[in-house]
């Protein structure tokens, strides 16, 4: 287990496409539960900024297993940790002691670089893991973290949630972004809707609990559906009440990103320069005040056998 961007991810670029499409998510493991990546994909690398999304857990109910994610390493992308169920605590080389817990935005911005580490209480457990890439014109700045205690609250014809990122009806986050941006997790009545989104932006949307239609695709839990820009609603529809998803968008990044390991960078050569930064302890990462243990990072496979 390498870490959250691994080989079949690297291989999802982005691709034009001119209708709604739907994806499976592939599953794998991170530090210790079973997760659902849904983002990269096939064809897709992102969506707006939004370059990676993870459902993690439930936890194994026979043997219950608390995430442990030990202190690592990040650069040029923010984190939103969005527990479903659960509590956990971040830690973060600021010097950051933040519970965590469903409904509270927690998002934390690398820059140049950050470290941190998540430990989850006692199963159950369950969250989303996403990251925003960071544009050029911040992603070399200072890291930061920020906690929103209470969202904005949105409820349309048909659909009630809280707004993590960006504006959605009349409910705007306070939440920063670096380029135009949604992020809303929602609450669907049985029946069609129409969620009213800006067409400059892209989106996708991710069920949470129950199968959601999006345009003619029916969707489980551990898929996506896809949405190209020039959309002004997004249709999606319930089977039964208390349906609940995420609608995640903005406009198309407009970079190419490369990423490996836990690094969102432009090219290998920025890769490679974090992977040494945090083999050689320099100080891009300052210390994580954590009793979790220090992940080291797996060797890019780009770079020549050990030396
Ligand atoms: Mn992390």
């Amino acid at each position: 287990m390498s870490g959250p961007i691994q080989d079949p991810d690297l291989r999802c670029e982005n691709e034009r496409f001119a209708r709604i499409e739907a994806r499976e998510g592939r599953t794998t493991e991170v530090g210790g539960m079973p997760v659902a990546r849904v983002l990269p994909t096939k064809g897709r690398r992102t969506v707006g900024a939004w370059c990676f999304v993870d459902l993690m857990g439930p936890a194994d109910a026979e043997e219950p297993d608390p995430m442990e994610v030990g202190p690592h390493p990040h650069i040029g992308l923010s984190t939103v940790t969005w527990l479903l169920e659960g509590e956990a605590l971040h830690s973060d080389s600021l010097g950051t002691q933040q519970p965590i817990r469903p409904g509270q935005l927690n998002l934390m911005t690398a820059g140049h670089g950050i470290a941190h580490a998540e430990l989850a209480a006692e199963p159950p457990f369950r969250g989303v893991q996403m990251w925003i890439a960071q544009p050029e014109a911040t992603r070399h700045g200072d890291a930061r973290f920020d906690h929103l205690a209470e969202l904005p609250e949105v409820e349309l014809a048909g659909l009630r949630g809280m707004v993590l990122v960006g504006q959605l009806g009349e409910a705007r986050s306070e939440a920063r972004t670096d380029t135009p941006l949604l992020g809303a997790d929602l609450t669907l009545d049985r029946g069609q809707v129409g969620v009213p989104t800006d067409p400059a932006f892209e989106h996708c949307v991710v069920p949470l609990d129950g199968r959601v239609k999006v345009g003619e695709d029916i969707l489980e839990p551990g898929w996506l559906g896809l949405l190209p820009v020039g959309i002004d609603e997004v249709p999606v529809a319930a089977e039964t009440d208390a349906t609940r998803l995420l609608l995640l968008g903005g406009e198309p990044l407009g970079e190419k990103v490369s990423m490996w390991w836990n690094f969102v960078a432009r090219d290998q050569d920025e890769i490679t320069q974090a992977y040494r930064d945090w083999e050689e302890r320099t100080d891009r990462f300052d210390e994580v005040p954590s009793d979790l243990e220090r992940i080291e990072a797996p060797r890019p496979p780009w770079l020549p056998g050990r030396d």
